[in-house]
């Protein structure tokens, strides 16, 4: 039976379409979202009519306490593999332009929520009869710093692959492969949500393939990270940038 894909944010953008494909590779998915709850629903319904089995839960992982209940709500004995996808970004600003509360908020989410909910999958997978693998979506951003739009973005996906680095050298001796995927310019909506809305058309022309990618290329990187295709990848960090 193959493992449950449990998707942070996995209601719009990249963690929809990592649970659609997921569904159709035959994994049953749990879903979270922060305030969208017909988003994530209508993410399940297509899961269910694919025959598989999808769960949504409310989960903000800025919000500890959030967690906690999400790993209470997943039967104890079932296998997992996690896309530690949920992501934020604020609103297009320079550096001098960023405040105490943007930069906890941010962090909070991306930064303190995503180990909080690797921690808490890593314990989960330790009782578990199988244990399963965990993707970190990082970003591009980790290398380009973003600078004039969201550099507190950047430093989140920065310190994301950091822990990937050290999170993967701990669980490598016990078949839990950590990787990361830094995608590029990708066609969701967390561009409109930081301000931006034309922001995969202006940047489009200056990627080397010079088109954005969309949630689906994404998605099919995260499902082989998850897969035994790629059995002796770990701390590794893959690049859907289309050149970037
Ligand atoms: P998106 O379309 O905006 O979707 C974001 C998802 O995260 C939604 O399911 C949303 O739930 C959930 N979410 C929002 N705030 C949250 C919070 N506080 N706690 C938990 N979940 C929350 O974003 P996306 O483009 O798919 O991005 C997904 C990941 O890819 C993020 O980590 C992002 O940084 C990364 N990424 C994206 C791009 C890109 O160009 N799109 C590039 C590089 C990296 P609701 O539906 O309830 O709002």
């Amino acid at each position: 039976m193959a493992r449950t894909l449990l998707i942070t944010g996995g209601s719009q953008g990249i963690g929809a379409a990592v649970a659609r494909l997921g569904a159709a590779e035959g994994r049953d998915v749990i879903l979270t979202y922060a305030t969208n709850k017909a988003a994530a629903e209508s993410v399940a319904e297509a899961v269910r009519a694919q025959g598989r089995k999808a769960t949504i839960i409310q989960c903000d992982t800025g919000v500890p306490a959030d967690i906690d209940a999400l790993y209470d709500a997943i039967p104890k004995d079932l296998p997992i593999d996690l896309v530690n996808n949920a992501g934020i970004v604020g609103m297009t600003a320079k550096v001098t332009d960023l405040t105490a509360e943007r930069l906890e908020r941010i962090f909070a989410v991306n930064v303190v929520g995503a180990i909080l909910v690797a921690k808490k999958a890593v314990e989960h997978m330790r009782a578990a009869p199988e244990k399963g693998h965990i993707v970190n979506i990082s970003s591009a951003a980790a290398k380009l710093g973003s600078a004039n739009q969201y550099v507190d973005y950047a430093a989140t996906k920065g310190a994301i692959d950091t822990f990937t680095l050290g999170l993967a050298d701990e669980l490598a001796p016990e078949g839990i492969r950590v990787n990361a995927i830094r995608p590029g310019i990708i066609d969701t909506d967390i561009h409109a949500k930081g301000g931006d809305p034309d922001r995969v058309e202006r940047i489009s022309p200056m990627v080397p393939m010079r088109r954005a990618g969309s949630a689906e290329e994404v998605a099919k990187a995260v499902l082989w990270l998850l897969s035994d295709a790629s059995s002796y990848t770990t701390r590794s960090f893959l690049e859907v940038t289309g050149g970037r």
